[in-house]
């Protein structure tokens, strides 16, 4: 996917502006999730729970070579095809082989952050593959032409008038169609698609080392339905989702749905082993499995001392839910496929610093993300790390150093921080609305007036 982060306060700007709708669509459906999740941990030991599965992804991304090639054996011995994709080239290669040998004309596709990182659907159109995506709020967005807004529902920006025009257009819905009626249109044409797909795409939640199982959480049936009725089915996985034990896997099913959408595990878990059909000895499933397990910058990531616990994401979606900031625009404005405050951490070490900048400061540093994470991701810690390398890099504005140079010196010069803290409870609101480092911050409201003694004059009272 192109990454456009660079103009994230351009897009941010022209969403709030342009399309008011957006916010409150979001907003809403984030306080739908978050209300829900924390109904689904109200009643167990949440922290043992985050405890252990940090621990269970710390103990596998740090052992990621061994638990990979376990995988692969164990894959490979049940008969699928397993292939090693460094880069979104090296998986455009794997595809187009398979396009061109197996005779592929189209594809279904389930929901895959991974497929999106990596630009499945542009590469497949491009050999000339008509492709499906069957998540409903995926299918919509497609309509669209839209990237993903959100890691779990990539259409919530929209409202359900947004979609009621959208099908109608598109598909010749009543304009006034009801929920029921819009997810039966996308049904019929889509069942359709299932039928005659050659291809089967999809991610993978987790990828158990022990059995070389791929587990796929969803609500619809769509991802039953496009790993087993073509006759080819490609897994994306990346290799940070590894899992040692089958064990650990039931724990994650249900934290990650929890966490969520609050629902104590997902309306259908497929756990993917093999090929079905003659070759895998099923009476049905896909003739072929291959499972394309990918790096694209998650190496790089994990030798990173300092920003490395990224990789430990569920996708859960949470820290998005709870984000004050994410729920402002949704995920378009940070012009890469991961936003929020996950994104803000993982895209920078996936892609890059500099064609990232300046989502690591997309952000108030308000530490609720760290708070609702299930695998306890140190949020803020890794943004003020981002933040630091920006600052080297050179790749922050020159007022903003000056002006944080200034606020260091003065917050190590008492006196002089006591002059300024002084000509700021007097200073009209006409002048500070003109001053370039107040501007933005005083427009929707006033400097503090003080009247009493300041917390340093108090402080001094106290201890003298
Ligand atoms: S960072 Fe944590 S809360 Fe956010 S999506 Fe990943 S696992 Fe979920």
């Amino acid at each position: 996917m192109e990454v456009h982060s660079r103009d994230y306060a351009k897009r941010a700007r022209a969403i709030l502006r342009d399309t008011p709708g957006v916010r409150e669509a979001v907003t809403a459906a984030t306080r739908s999730f978050d209300d829900h999740r924390r109904s689904a941990f109200a009643e167990l030991d949440g922290e043992a729970l985050r405890d252990w599965a940090e621990g269970v992804k710390s103990h596998a991304l740090t052992h990621l070579d061994r638990y990979l090639e376990q995988a692969e054996s164990r894959l490979m011995e049940r008969g699928a095809h397993v292939h090693w994709a460094e880069t979104a080239e090296d998986v455009h290669r794997i595809l187009r082989e398979l396009v061109e040998r197996e005779g592929v004309r189209r594809a279904v596709k389930a929901k895959s952050m991974l497929s999106e990182e990596v630009g499945v659907n542009p590469l497949l159109e491009a050999e000339g593959v008509e492709v499906f995506e069957t998540d409903l709020g995926e299918y919509i967005i497609q309509l669209l032409g839209e990237p993903p807004s959100h890691i779990v529902g990539p259409a919530i920006h929209r409202s359900l008038e947004d979609t009621q025009a959208l099908f109608s257009e598109r598909l010749g819905t009543a304009t006034d169609a009801s929920p029921e009626e819009l997810a039966g249109a996308a049904r019929g044409i889509l069942r359709e698609a299932f039928l005659a797909a050659d291809l089967g795409i999809s991610g993978g939640n987790f990828l158990v080392a022990e059995t070389g199982s791929i587990a796929l959480i969803e609500n619809e049936g769509n991802i039953r339905m496009s790993t087993s009725l073509p006759r080819v089915h490609v897994a994306l996985v990346g290799i940070e989702k590894i899992l040692p034990r089958l064990a650990d896997l039931s724990t994650f099913l249900q934290v990650t749905s929890k966490s969520a959408t609050g629902q104590p595990v997902g309306t259908f878990v497929s756990i993917i082993q093999g090929p079905g059909g003659s070759r895998g000895g099923e009476p049905d499933g896909p003739e072929e499995l291959h499972v394309v397990l990918v790096d694209n910058g998650r190496t790089r990531l994990l030798a990173d001392p300092e920003a490395w616990e990224a990789l430990r994401c569920v996708r859960c979606g949470a820290c998005l839910n709870i984000c004050p900031v994410y729920r402002q625009t949704g995920g378009h404005a940070y012009g890469y496929v991961y936003s929020g405050p996950i994104g803000a951490v993982i895209s920078p070490g996936l892609v890059s610093l500099e064609e990232t900048f300046p989502l690591p400061f997309a952000s108030s540093l308000c530490g609720a993300c760290a708070e609702v994470c299930p695998v306890r991701i140190p949020i803020p810690h890794l943004l003020h790390t981002w933040r630091e390398r920006a600052v080297e890099q050179g790749l922050t504005e020159g007022t903003a150093r000056s002006l944080m140079k200034g606020w260091s010196r003065a917050a190590t010069h008492p006196r002089l921080f006591d002059w300024i803290e002084r000509a700021m409870a007097v200073l009209p609101d006409g002048i500070s609305r003109r001053l370039p480092m107040l501007r933005d911050w005083t427009r929707g409201r006033s400097l503090p007036r003080a009247t009493g003694p300041t917390f340093r004059e108090i402080w001094k009272d106290g201890i003298e």
